[in-house]
């Protein structure tokens, strides 16, 4: 019975359930996991000691896995270094080190790679050129798991991020626009949840890690919009990456490495230009419906200081590696409203797309993270469901 409940087109989208499975199998998860361990895409620049700018900081993290240490400096890209730290000695530069614990015409002038650019995302709240405080962080030493993180400060934090900023209406009176904003939300809220779930310290004193199918179908597969939303917010990165494909097949991918920086390049290709995707999901998401009304352009204005100040309350995370990752993943979805309504061109002659390098790095470990979590879903689901009902 359960199964029916995700089988047609996802909503709002243009792709059906079984089709995204079957991708994400065959195609986008393998290719995206390759991806992420390139060098290029696996140091994330971030500013992890923030302060909080809507309350004071409340760190409730309980184990020592929620932090995210120093690894050696000479460890990532040179090249990353310079456009950045311009001026800085290297001496400055940190490095961290996980422990084990709208309407909108299709068409792009996406050809115009000119080098990663530092302007900043409308979409989000980070200041590109600020380094004051800048780390990378190998996420591959990070990954996102459970940290221990919950009570009432993780809480407050997800409470601000739907009633203050996406406020949960009855969904008929919910214009499209905002809809998507929540379900993007929810989506990723989802995914998250999974990723404690498949990674979860199952017994803290003999250090026993594994997977809580509990703890996924309470707090996401029991409520099936929590699962639709997640295949929603796959599919709208995934659109924004597709739409990008020129741009993001020119952009330069050097980490000083020319051998990791091919393959980087071929794996890139591969996914924006996926033959299989193309023939199965050509349009994973239809952006040019949104913002048509007059009320579009106060609409987007509206959505767009809505989604900064949820990517402002990523700095009030109470656990560094979750915020990390929160920061991460917005930024991922900042990049992918960016690409989808940001690049104006209301007169259809000339839209210029211009990316940041983290921006990128955002945007593809996003997908990651979002694949990672329909194949967990898709695979482990009906035990967790079984599961359940023999409780
Ligand atoms: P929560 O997940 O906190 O949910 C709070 C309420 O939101 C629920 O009661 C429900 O009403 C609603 N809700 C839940 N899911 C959805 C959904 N998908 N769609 C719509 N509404 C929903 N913990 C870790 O262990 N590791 C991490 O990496 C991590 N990263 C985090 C990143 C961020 C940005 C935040 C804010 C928190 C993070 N946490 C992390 C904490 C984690 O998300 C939970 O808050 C915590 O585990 C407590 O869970 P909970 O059962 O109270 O429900």
């Amino acid at each position: 019975q359960d199964k029916h409940r995700y089988s047609g087109i996802v909503e709002d989208c243009c792709c059906d359930y079984e089709t995204v499975d079957h991708l994400n199998e065959e195609v986008l998860h393998p290719l995206l996991q390759d991806l992420v361990k390139t060098p290029f895409f696996r140091y994330f620049k971030v500013k992890l000691w923030c302060n909080c700018p809507f309350w004071p900081d409340d760190g409730m993290c309980r184990l020592r896995d929620c932090s995210v240490c120093e690894c050696p400096e000479n460890e990532f890209p040179e090249l990353f270094k310079k456009p950045y730290h311009h001026g800085l000695p290297s001496d400055d530069l940190k490095c961290q080190e996980g422990k084990p614990q709208a309407a909108v015409d299709r068409t792009l002038d996406s050809k115009a790679f000119r080098g990663w650019t530092e302007t900043d995302n409308p979409w989000t709240y980070d200041d590109e050129t600020d380094n004051s405080e800048m780390t990378y962080v190998n996420l591959q030493l990070n990954p996102e798991r459970y940290t221990g993180y919950t009570g009432p400060s993780a809480r407050r934090i997800w409470d601000a991020v739907y009633s203050e900023n996406c406020p949960k209406y009855p969904a008929e009176e919910l214009c499209q626009e905002e809809k998507i904003l929540y379900k993007l939300i929810s989506g990723l809220h989802s995914s998250i949840s999974i990723h404690i779930a498949s990674d979860y310290l199952l017994d803290e004193a003999t250090n026993l890690w594994g997977h809580n199918l509990d703890l996924m179908y309470n707090r996401v597969l029991r409520y099936p919009n929590r699962v639709q939303n997640l295949y929603f917010t796959f599919l709208f990165v995934l659109r924004a990456v597709t739409k990008a494909a020129d741009y993001l097949e020119q952009a330069e991918y050097d980490t000083g490495n020319p051998t990791e920086d091919l393959k980087t390049h071929s794996l890139m290709r591969q996914l924006l230009y996926n033959p299989k995707l193309q023939a199965a999901c050509p349009l994973p998401f239809d952006e040019a419906k949104l913002w048509k009304g007059q009320r579009g352009p106060e609409l987007k204005q509206k959505i767009q200081a809505q989604f900064k100040n949820i990517s402002a309350l990523m700095d009030c995370v109470g656990c560094e590696k979750c915020r990390l990752w929160g920061k991460l993943q917005v930024l991922g979805l900042g990049t992918a409203l960016k690409i989808l309504f940001s690049v104006n061109g209301e007169d259809h002659s000339h839209q210029t797309l211009e990316l940041q390098r983290n921006e990128v790095i955002a945007l593809i470990n996003l997908l990651n993270r979002l694949s990672e979590s329909i194949k967990f879903v898709h695979e482990m689901g009906a035990a967790a469901e079984k599961l359940n009902e023999g409780t």
